[in-house]
């Protein structure tokens, strides 16, 4: 069996930076430690800086004291204010990428226009960037929801969630032309994204199978999973190796790895090891190639 890795896979730069600062701030500082939601959405990463002293929050206002953590996602800003005038100190490990996006949300709006944003309503990245301007940022989940927008008299632009794919928001641009003549597109989709979902095209190509390492809590594993199984290929999505059934494994002779932006490469090599042990125990010669 041939094993291709992905050749851009896992953490990004914005989720190693938010954990070192995390894991800096548990070594360095006293007093309780808190996150708001989910550090990354990876269940091991979580675990183990809980187990570190990491307390999960997901209302700040149950913090009273100590330190105040914010993700890689970042929050609605107004939240940090907050917290600093009620005498918390507080970590921002908003990935710069995600900033820019606030930056071009808050540009557009100063420049006229009504924005539409691209991404899960849900997320605390869109939170974040809809706070810029709750009347003037409008979140579309699907492209099926675009015709629930409204029209307005002022033009219309276009951003997304940093991990949306580049399929998906290029259509929806498509649409959305008709829609608003004068629509301005403005791709906020980050490298990190682009280069992992151009990776999983290349992969699901001339594989029969793709196995995504990453919990189904993260906005980019799922979307890898999505466009490896636009190919009509069987794809799996998995938190760890625990969750790997080798029942899968059986008469593929080529196999794809891949890894969101928030699972740790050790992850992966775990996979892989226990590929290898079954495909030895079978007599399966195995070969590792990255694509
Ligand atoms: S996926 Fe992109 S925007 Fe999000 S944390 Fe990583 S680098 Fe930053």
């Amino acid at each position: 069996m041939k094993i291709y890795l992905a050749k851009h896979k896992g953490f990004c730069s914005g989720v190693k930076r938010s954990i070192r600062l995390a894991e800096k701030a548990l070594d360095e500082r006293t007093g309780p430690i808190f996150i708001l939601n989910e550090i990354v959405h990876n269940r091991t990463i979580i675990n183990d800086l809980k187990q570190r002293g990491l307390n999960s929050v997901r209302d700040p206002n149950r913090i009273e004291t100590g330190t105040m953590i914010i993700s890689a996602h970042s929050i609605p800003y107004h939240v940090i204010t907050n917290a600093k005038a009620r005498g918390l100190d507080v970590i921002d490990t908003s990935c710069p990428l995600v900033y820019r996006i606030h930056k071009a949300a808050r540009e557009l709006i100063d420049d006229g226009y009504k924005v539409i944003l691209y991404g899960d309503p849900d997320h605390d990245e869109i939170a974040g960037i809809k706070a810029i301007g709750p009347d003037d940022i409008h979140v579309l989940d699907s492209i099926d929801d675009i015709d629930d927008l409204p029209m307005w008299d002022k033009p219309a632009a276009f951003i997304s969630q940093s991990t949306r794919t580049i399929e998906g928001f290029e259509e929806a641009a498509n649409k959305l032309h008709i829609k608003y003549k004068l629509l301005k597109v403005v791709n906020t989709i980050c490298r990190a994204t682009r280069l992992r979902q151009e990776a999983i095209h290349e992969l699901a190509k001339q594989v029969e199978m793709v196995i995504v390492i990453g919990s189904k809590t993260s906005a980019n594993s799922n979307r890898l999973e999505e466009l490896a199984s636009s190919y009509s290929i069987k794809t799996h999505l998995i938190d760890n190796e625990d969750e790997l059934d080798l029942d899968w494994l059986e008469g593929i002779d080529n196999l794809g790895i891949t890894s969101g932006a928030s699972t740790p490469d050790f992850l992966v090599n775990e996979v892989v090891k226990r590929i290898e042990t079954w495909s030895k125990n079978k007599n399966i010669p195995t070969e590792i190639a990255q694509l």
